[in-house]
């Protein structure tokens, strides 16, 4: 091994750990564990790097997947605090929905009071009345998620959502988590489980 290889290699795996605000356990899950192996390429980075032998990622770029991951967009229950300037994916429920879609994932701009969607229609503007369910300030269509659930869940008891379409959006959602399983959506298990909670949740249902 030429020395300036071993050299670098040393410096690497000697470098103390820096003094930063990470606690080692919160990096684990974003792929850097502290240990003495050397691993030859970082994931994001490619640059050899010190720590646990199973580790995918250098330190640095740990710390990065860690902060992107605590600072993603987050689902927002009812349409409180939606920007009205801009769009943003949401599951709404469509008034004029006559095909038995209640609730439907659409990306477009909300009024302030959730209850016009404007989507885009094949390049032009079409204004959807409904309620927003939930929504998210993201570029990329999400998916289902438990997240997304809660957030729907949020909402059906709240005053803000009209009450009325609460056991539309419960059956809505326990059909959405059935198509989950169906569909072999990694988090099914964890999708059905969070919607089946709706259960617990007062709110007027027509049948009681
Ligand atoms: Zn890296």
């Amino acid at each position: 091994m030429p020395e300036d290889v071993a050299t670098n290699l040393t410096r690497v795996i000697y470098a103390p750990i820096p003094d930063d605000a990470f606690a080692d356990v919160d990096l684990r899950p974003f792929g850097w564990a502290p240990g003495g192996y050397f691993g030859r390429g970082c994931l994001d980075c490619s640059e050899g790097f010190s720590g646990d032998k199973r580790c995918r990622r250098c330190r640095a770029c740990a710390i990065k997947a860690l902060v992107a991951h605590r600072d993603r967009p987050r689902w927002q229950s009812g349409h409180e605090g939606i920007p009205t300037d801009r769009p943003v994916w949401a599951y709404f429920y469509d008034n004029g929905s006559g095909d038995g879609q209640d609730v439907t994932l659409l990306r477009g701009v909300s009024d302030e009071d959730g209850e016009t969607f404007t989507v885009d229609y094949e390049g032009r503007p079409w204004e959807r009345d409904g309620h927003i369910v939930c929504w998210i300030d993201a570029q990329e269509r999400p998916s289902l998620s438990v997240e997304a659930v809660e957030a729907i869940l949020a909402v059906l008891p709240s005053e803000a959502f009209d009450l009325c379409l609460g056991h539309v959006v419960e059956d809505w959602l326990h059909r959405e988590a059935l198509r989950a399983v169906v569909d072999g959506h990694r988090d099914a298990p964890a999708i059905a489980a969070a919607a089946l909670k709706s259960r617990e949740l007062k709110f007027s249902r027509y049948y009681d």
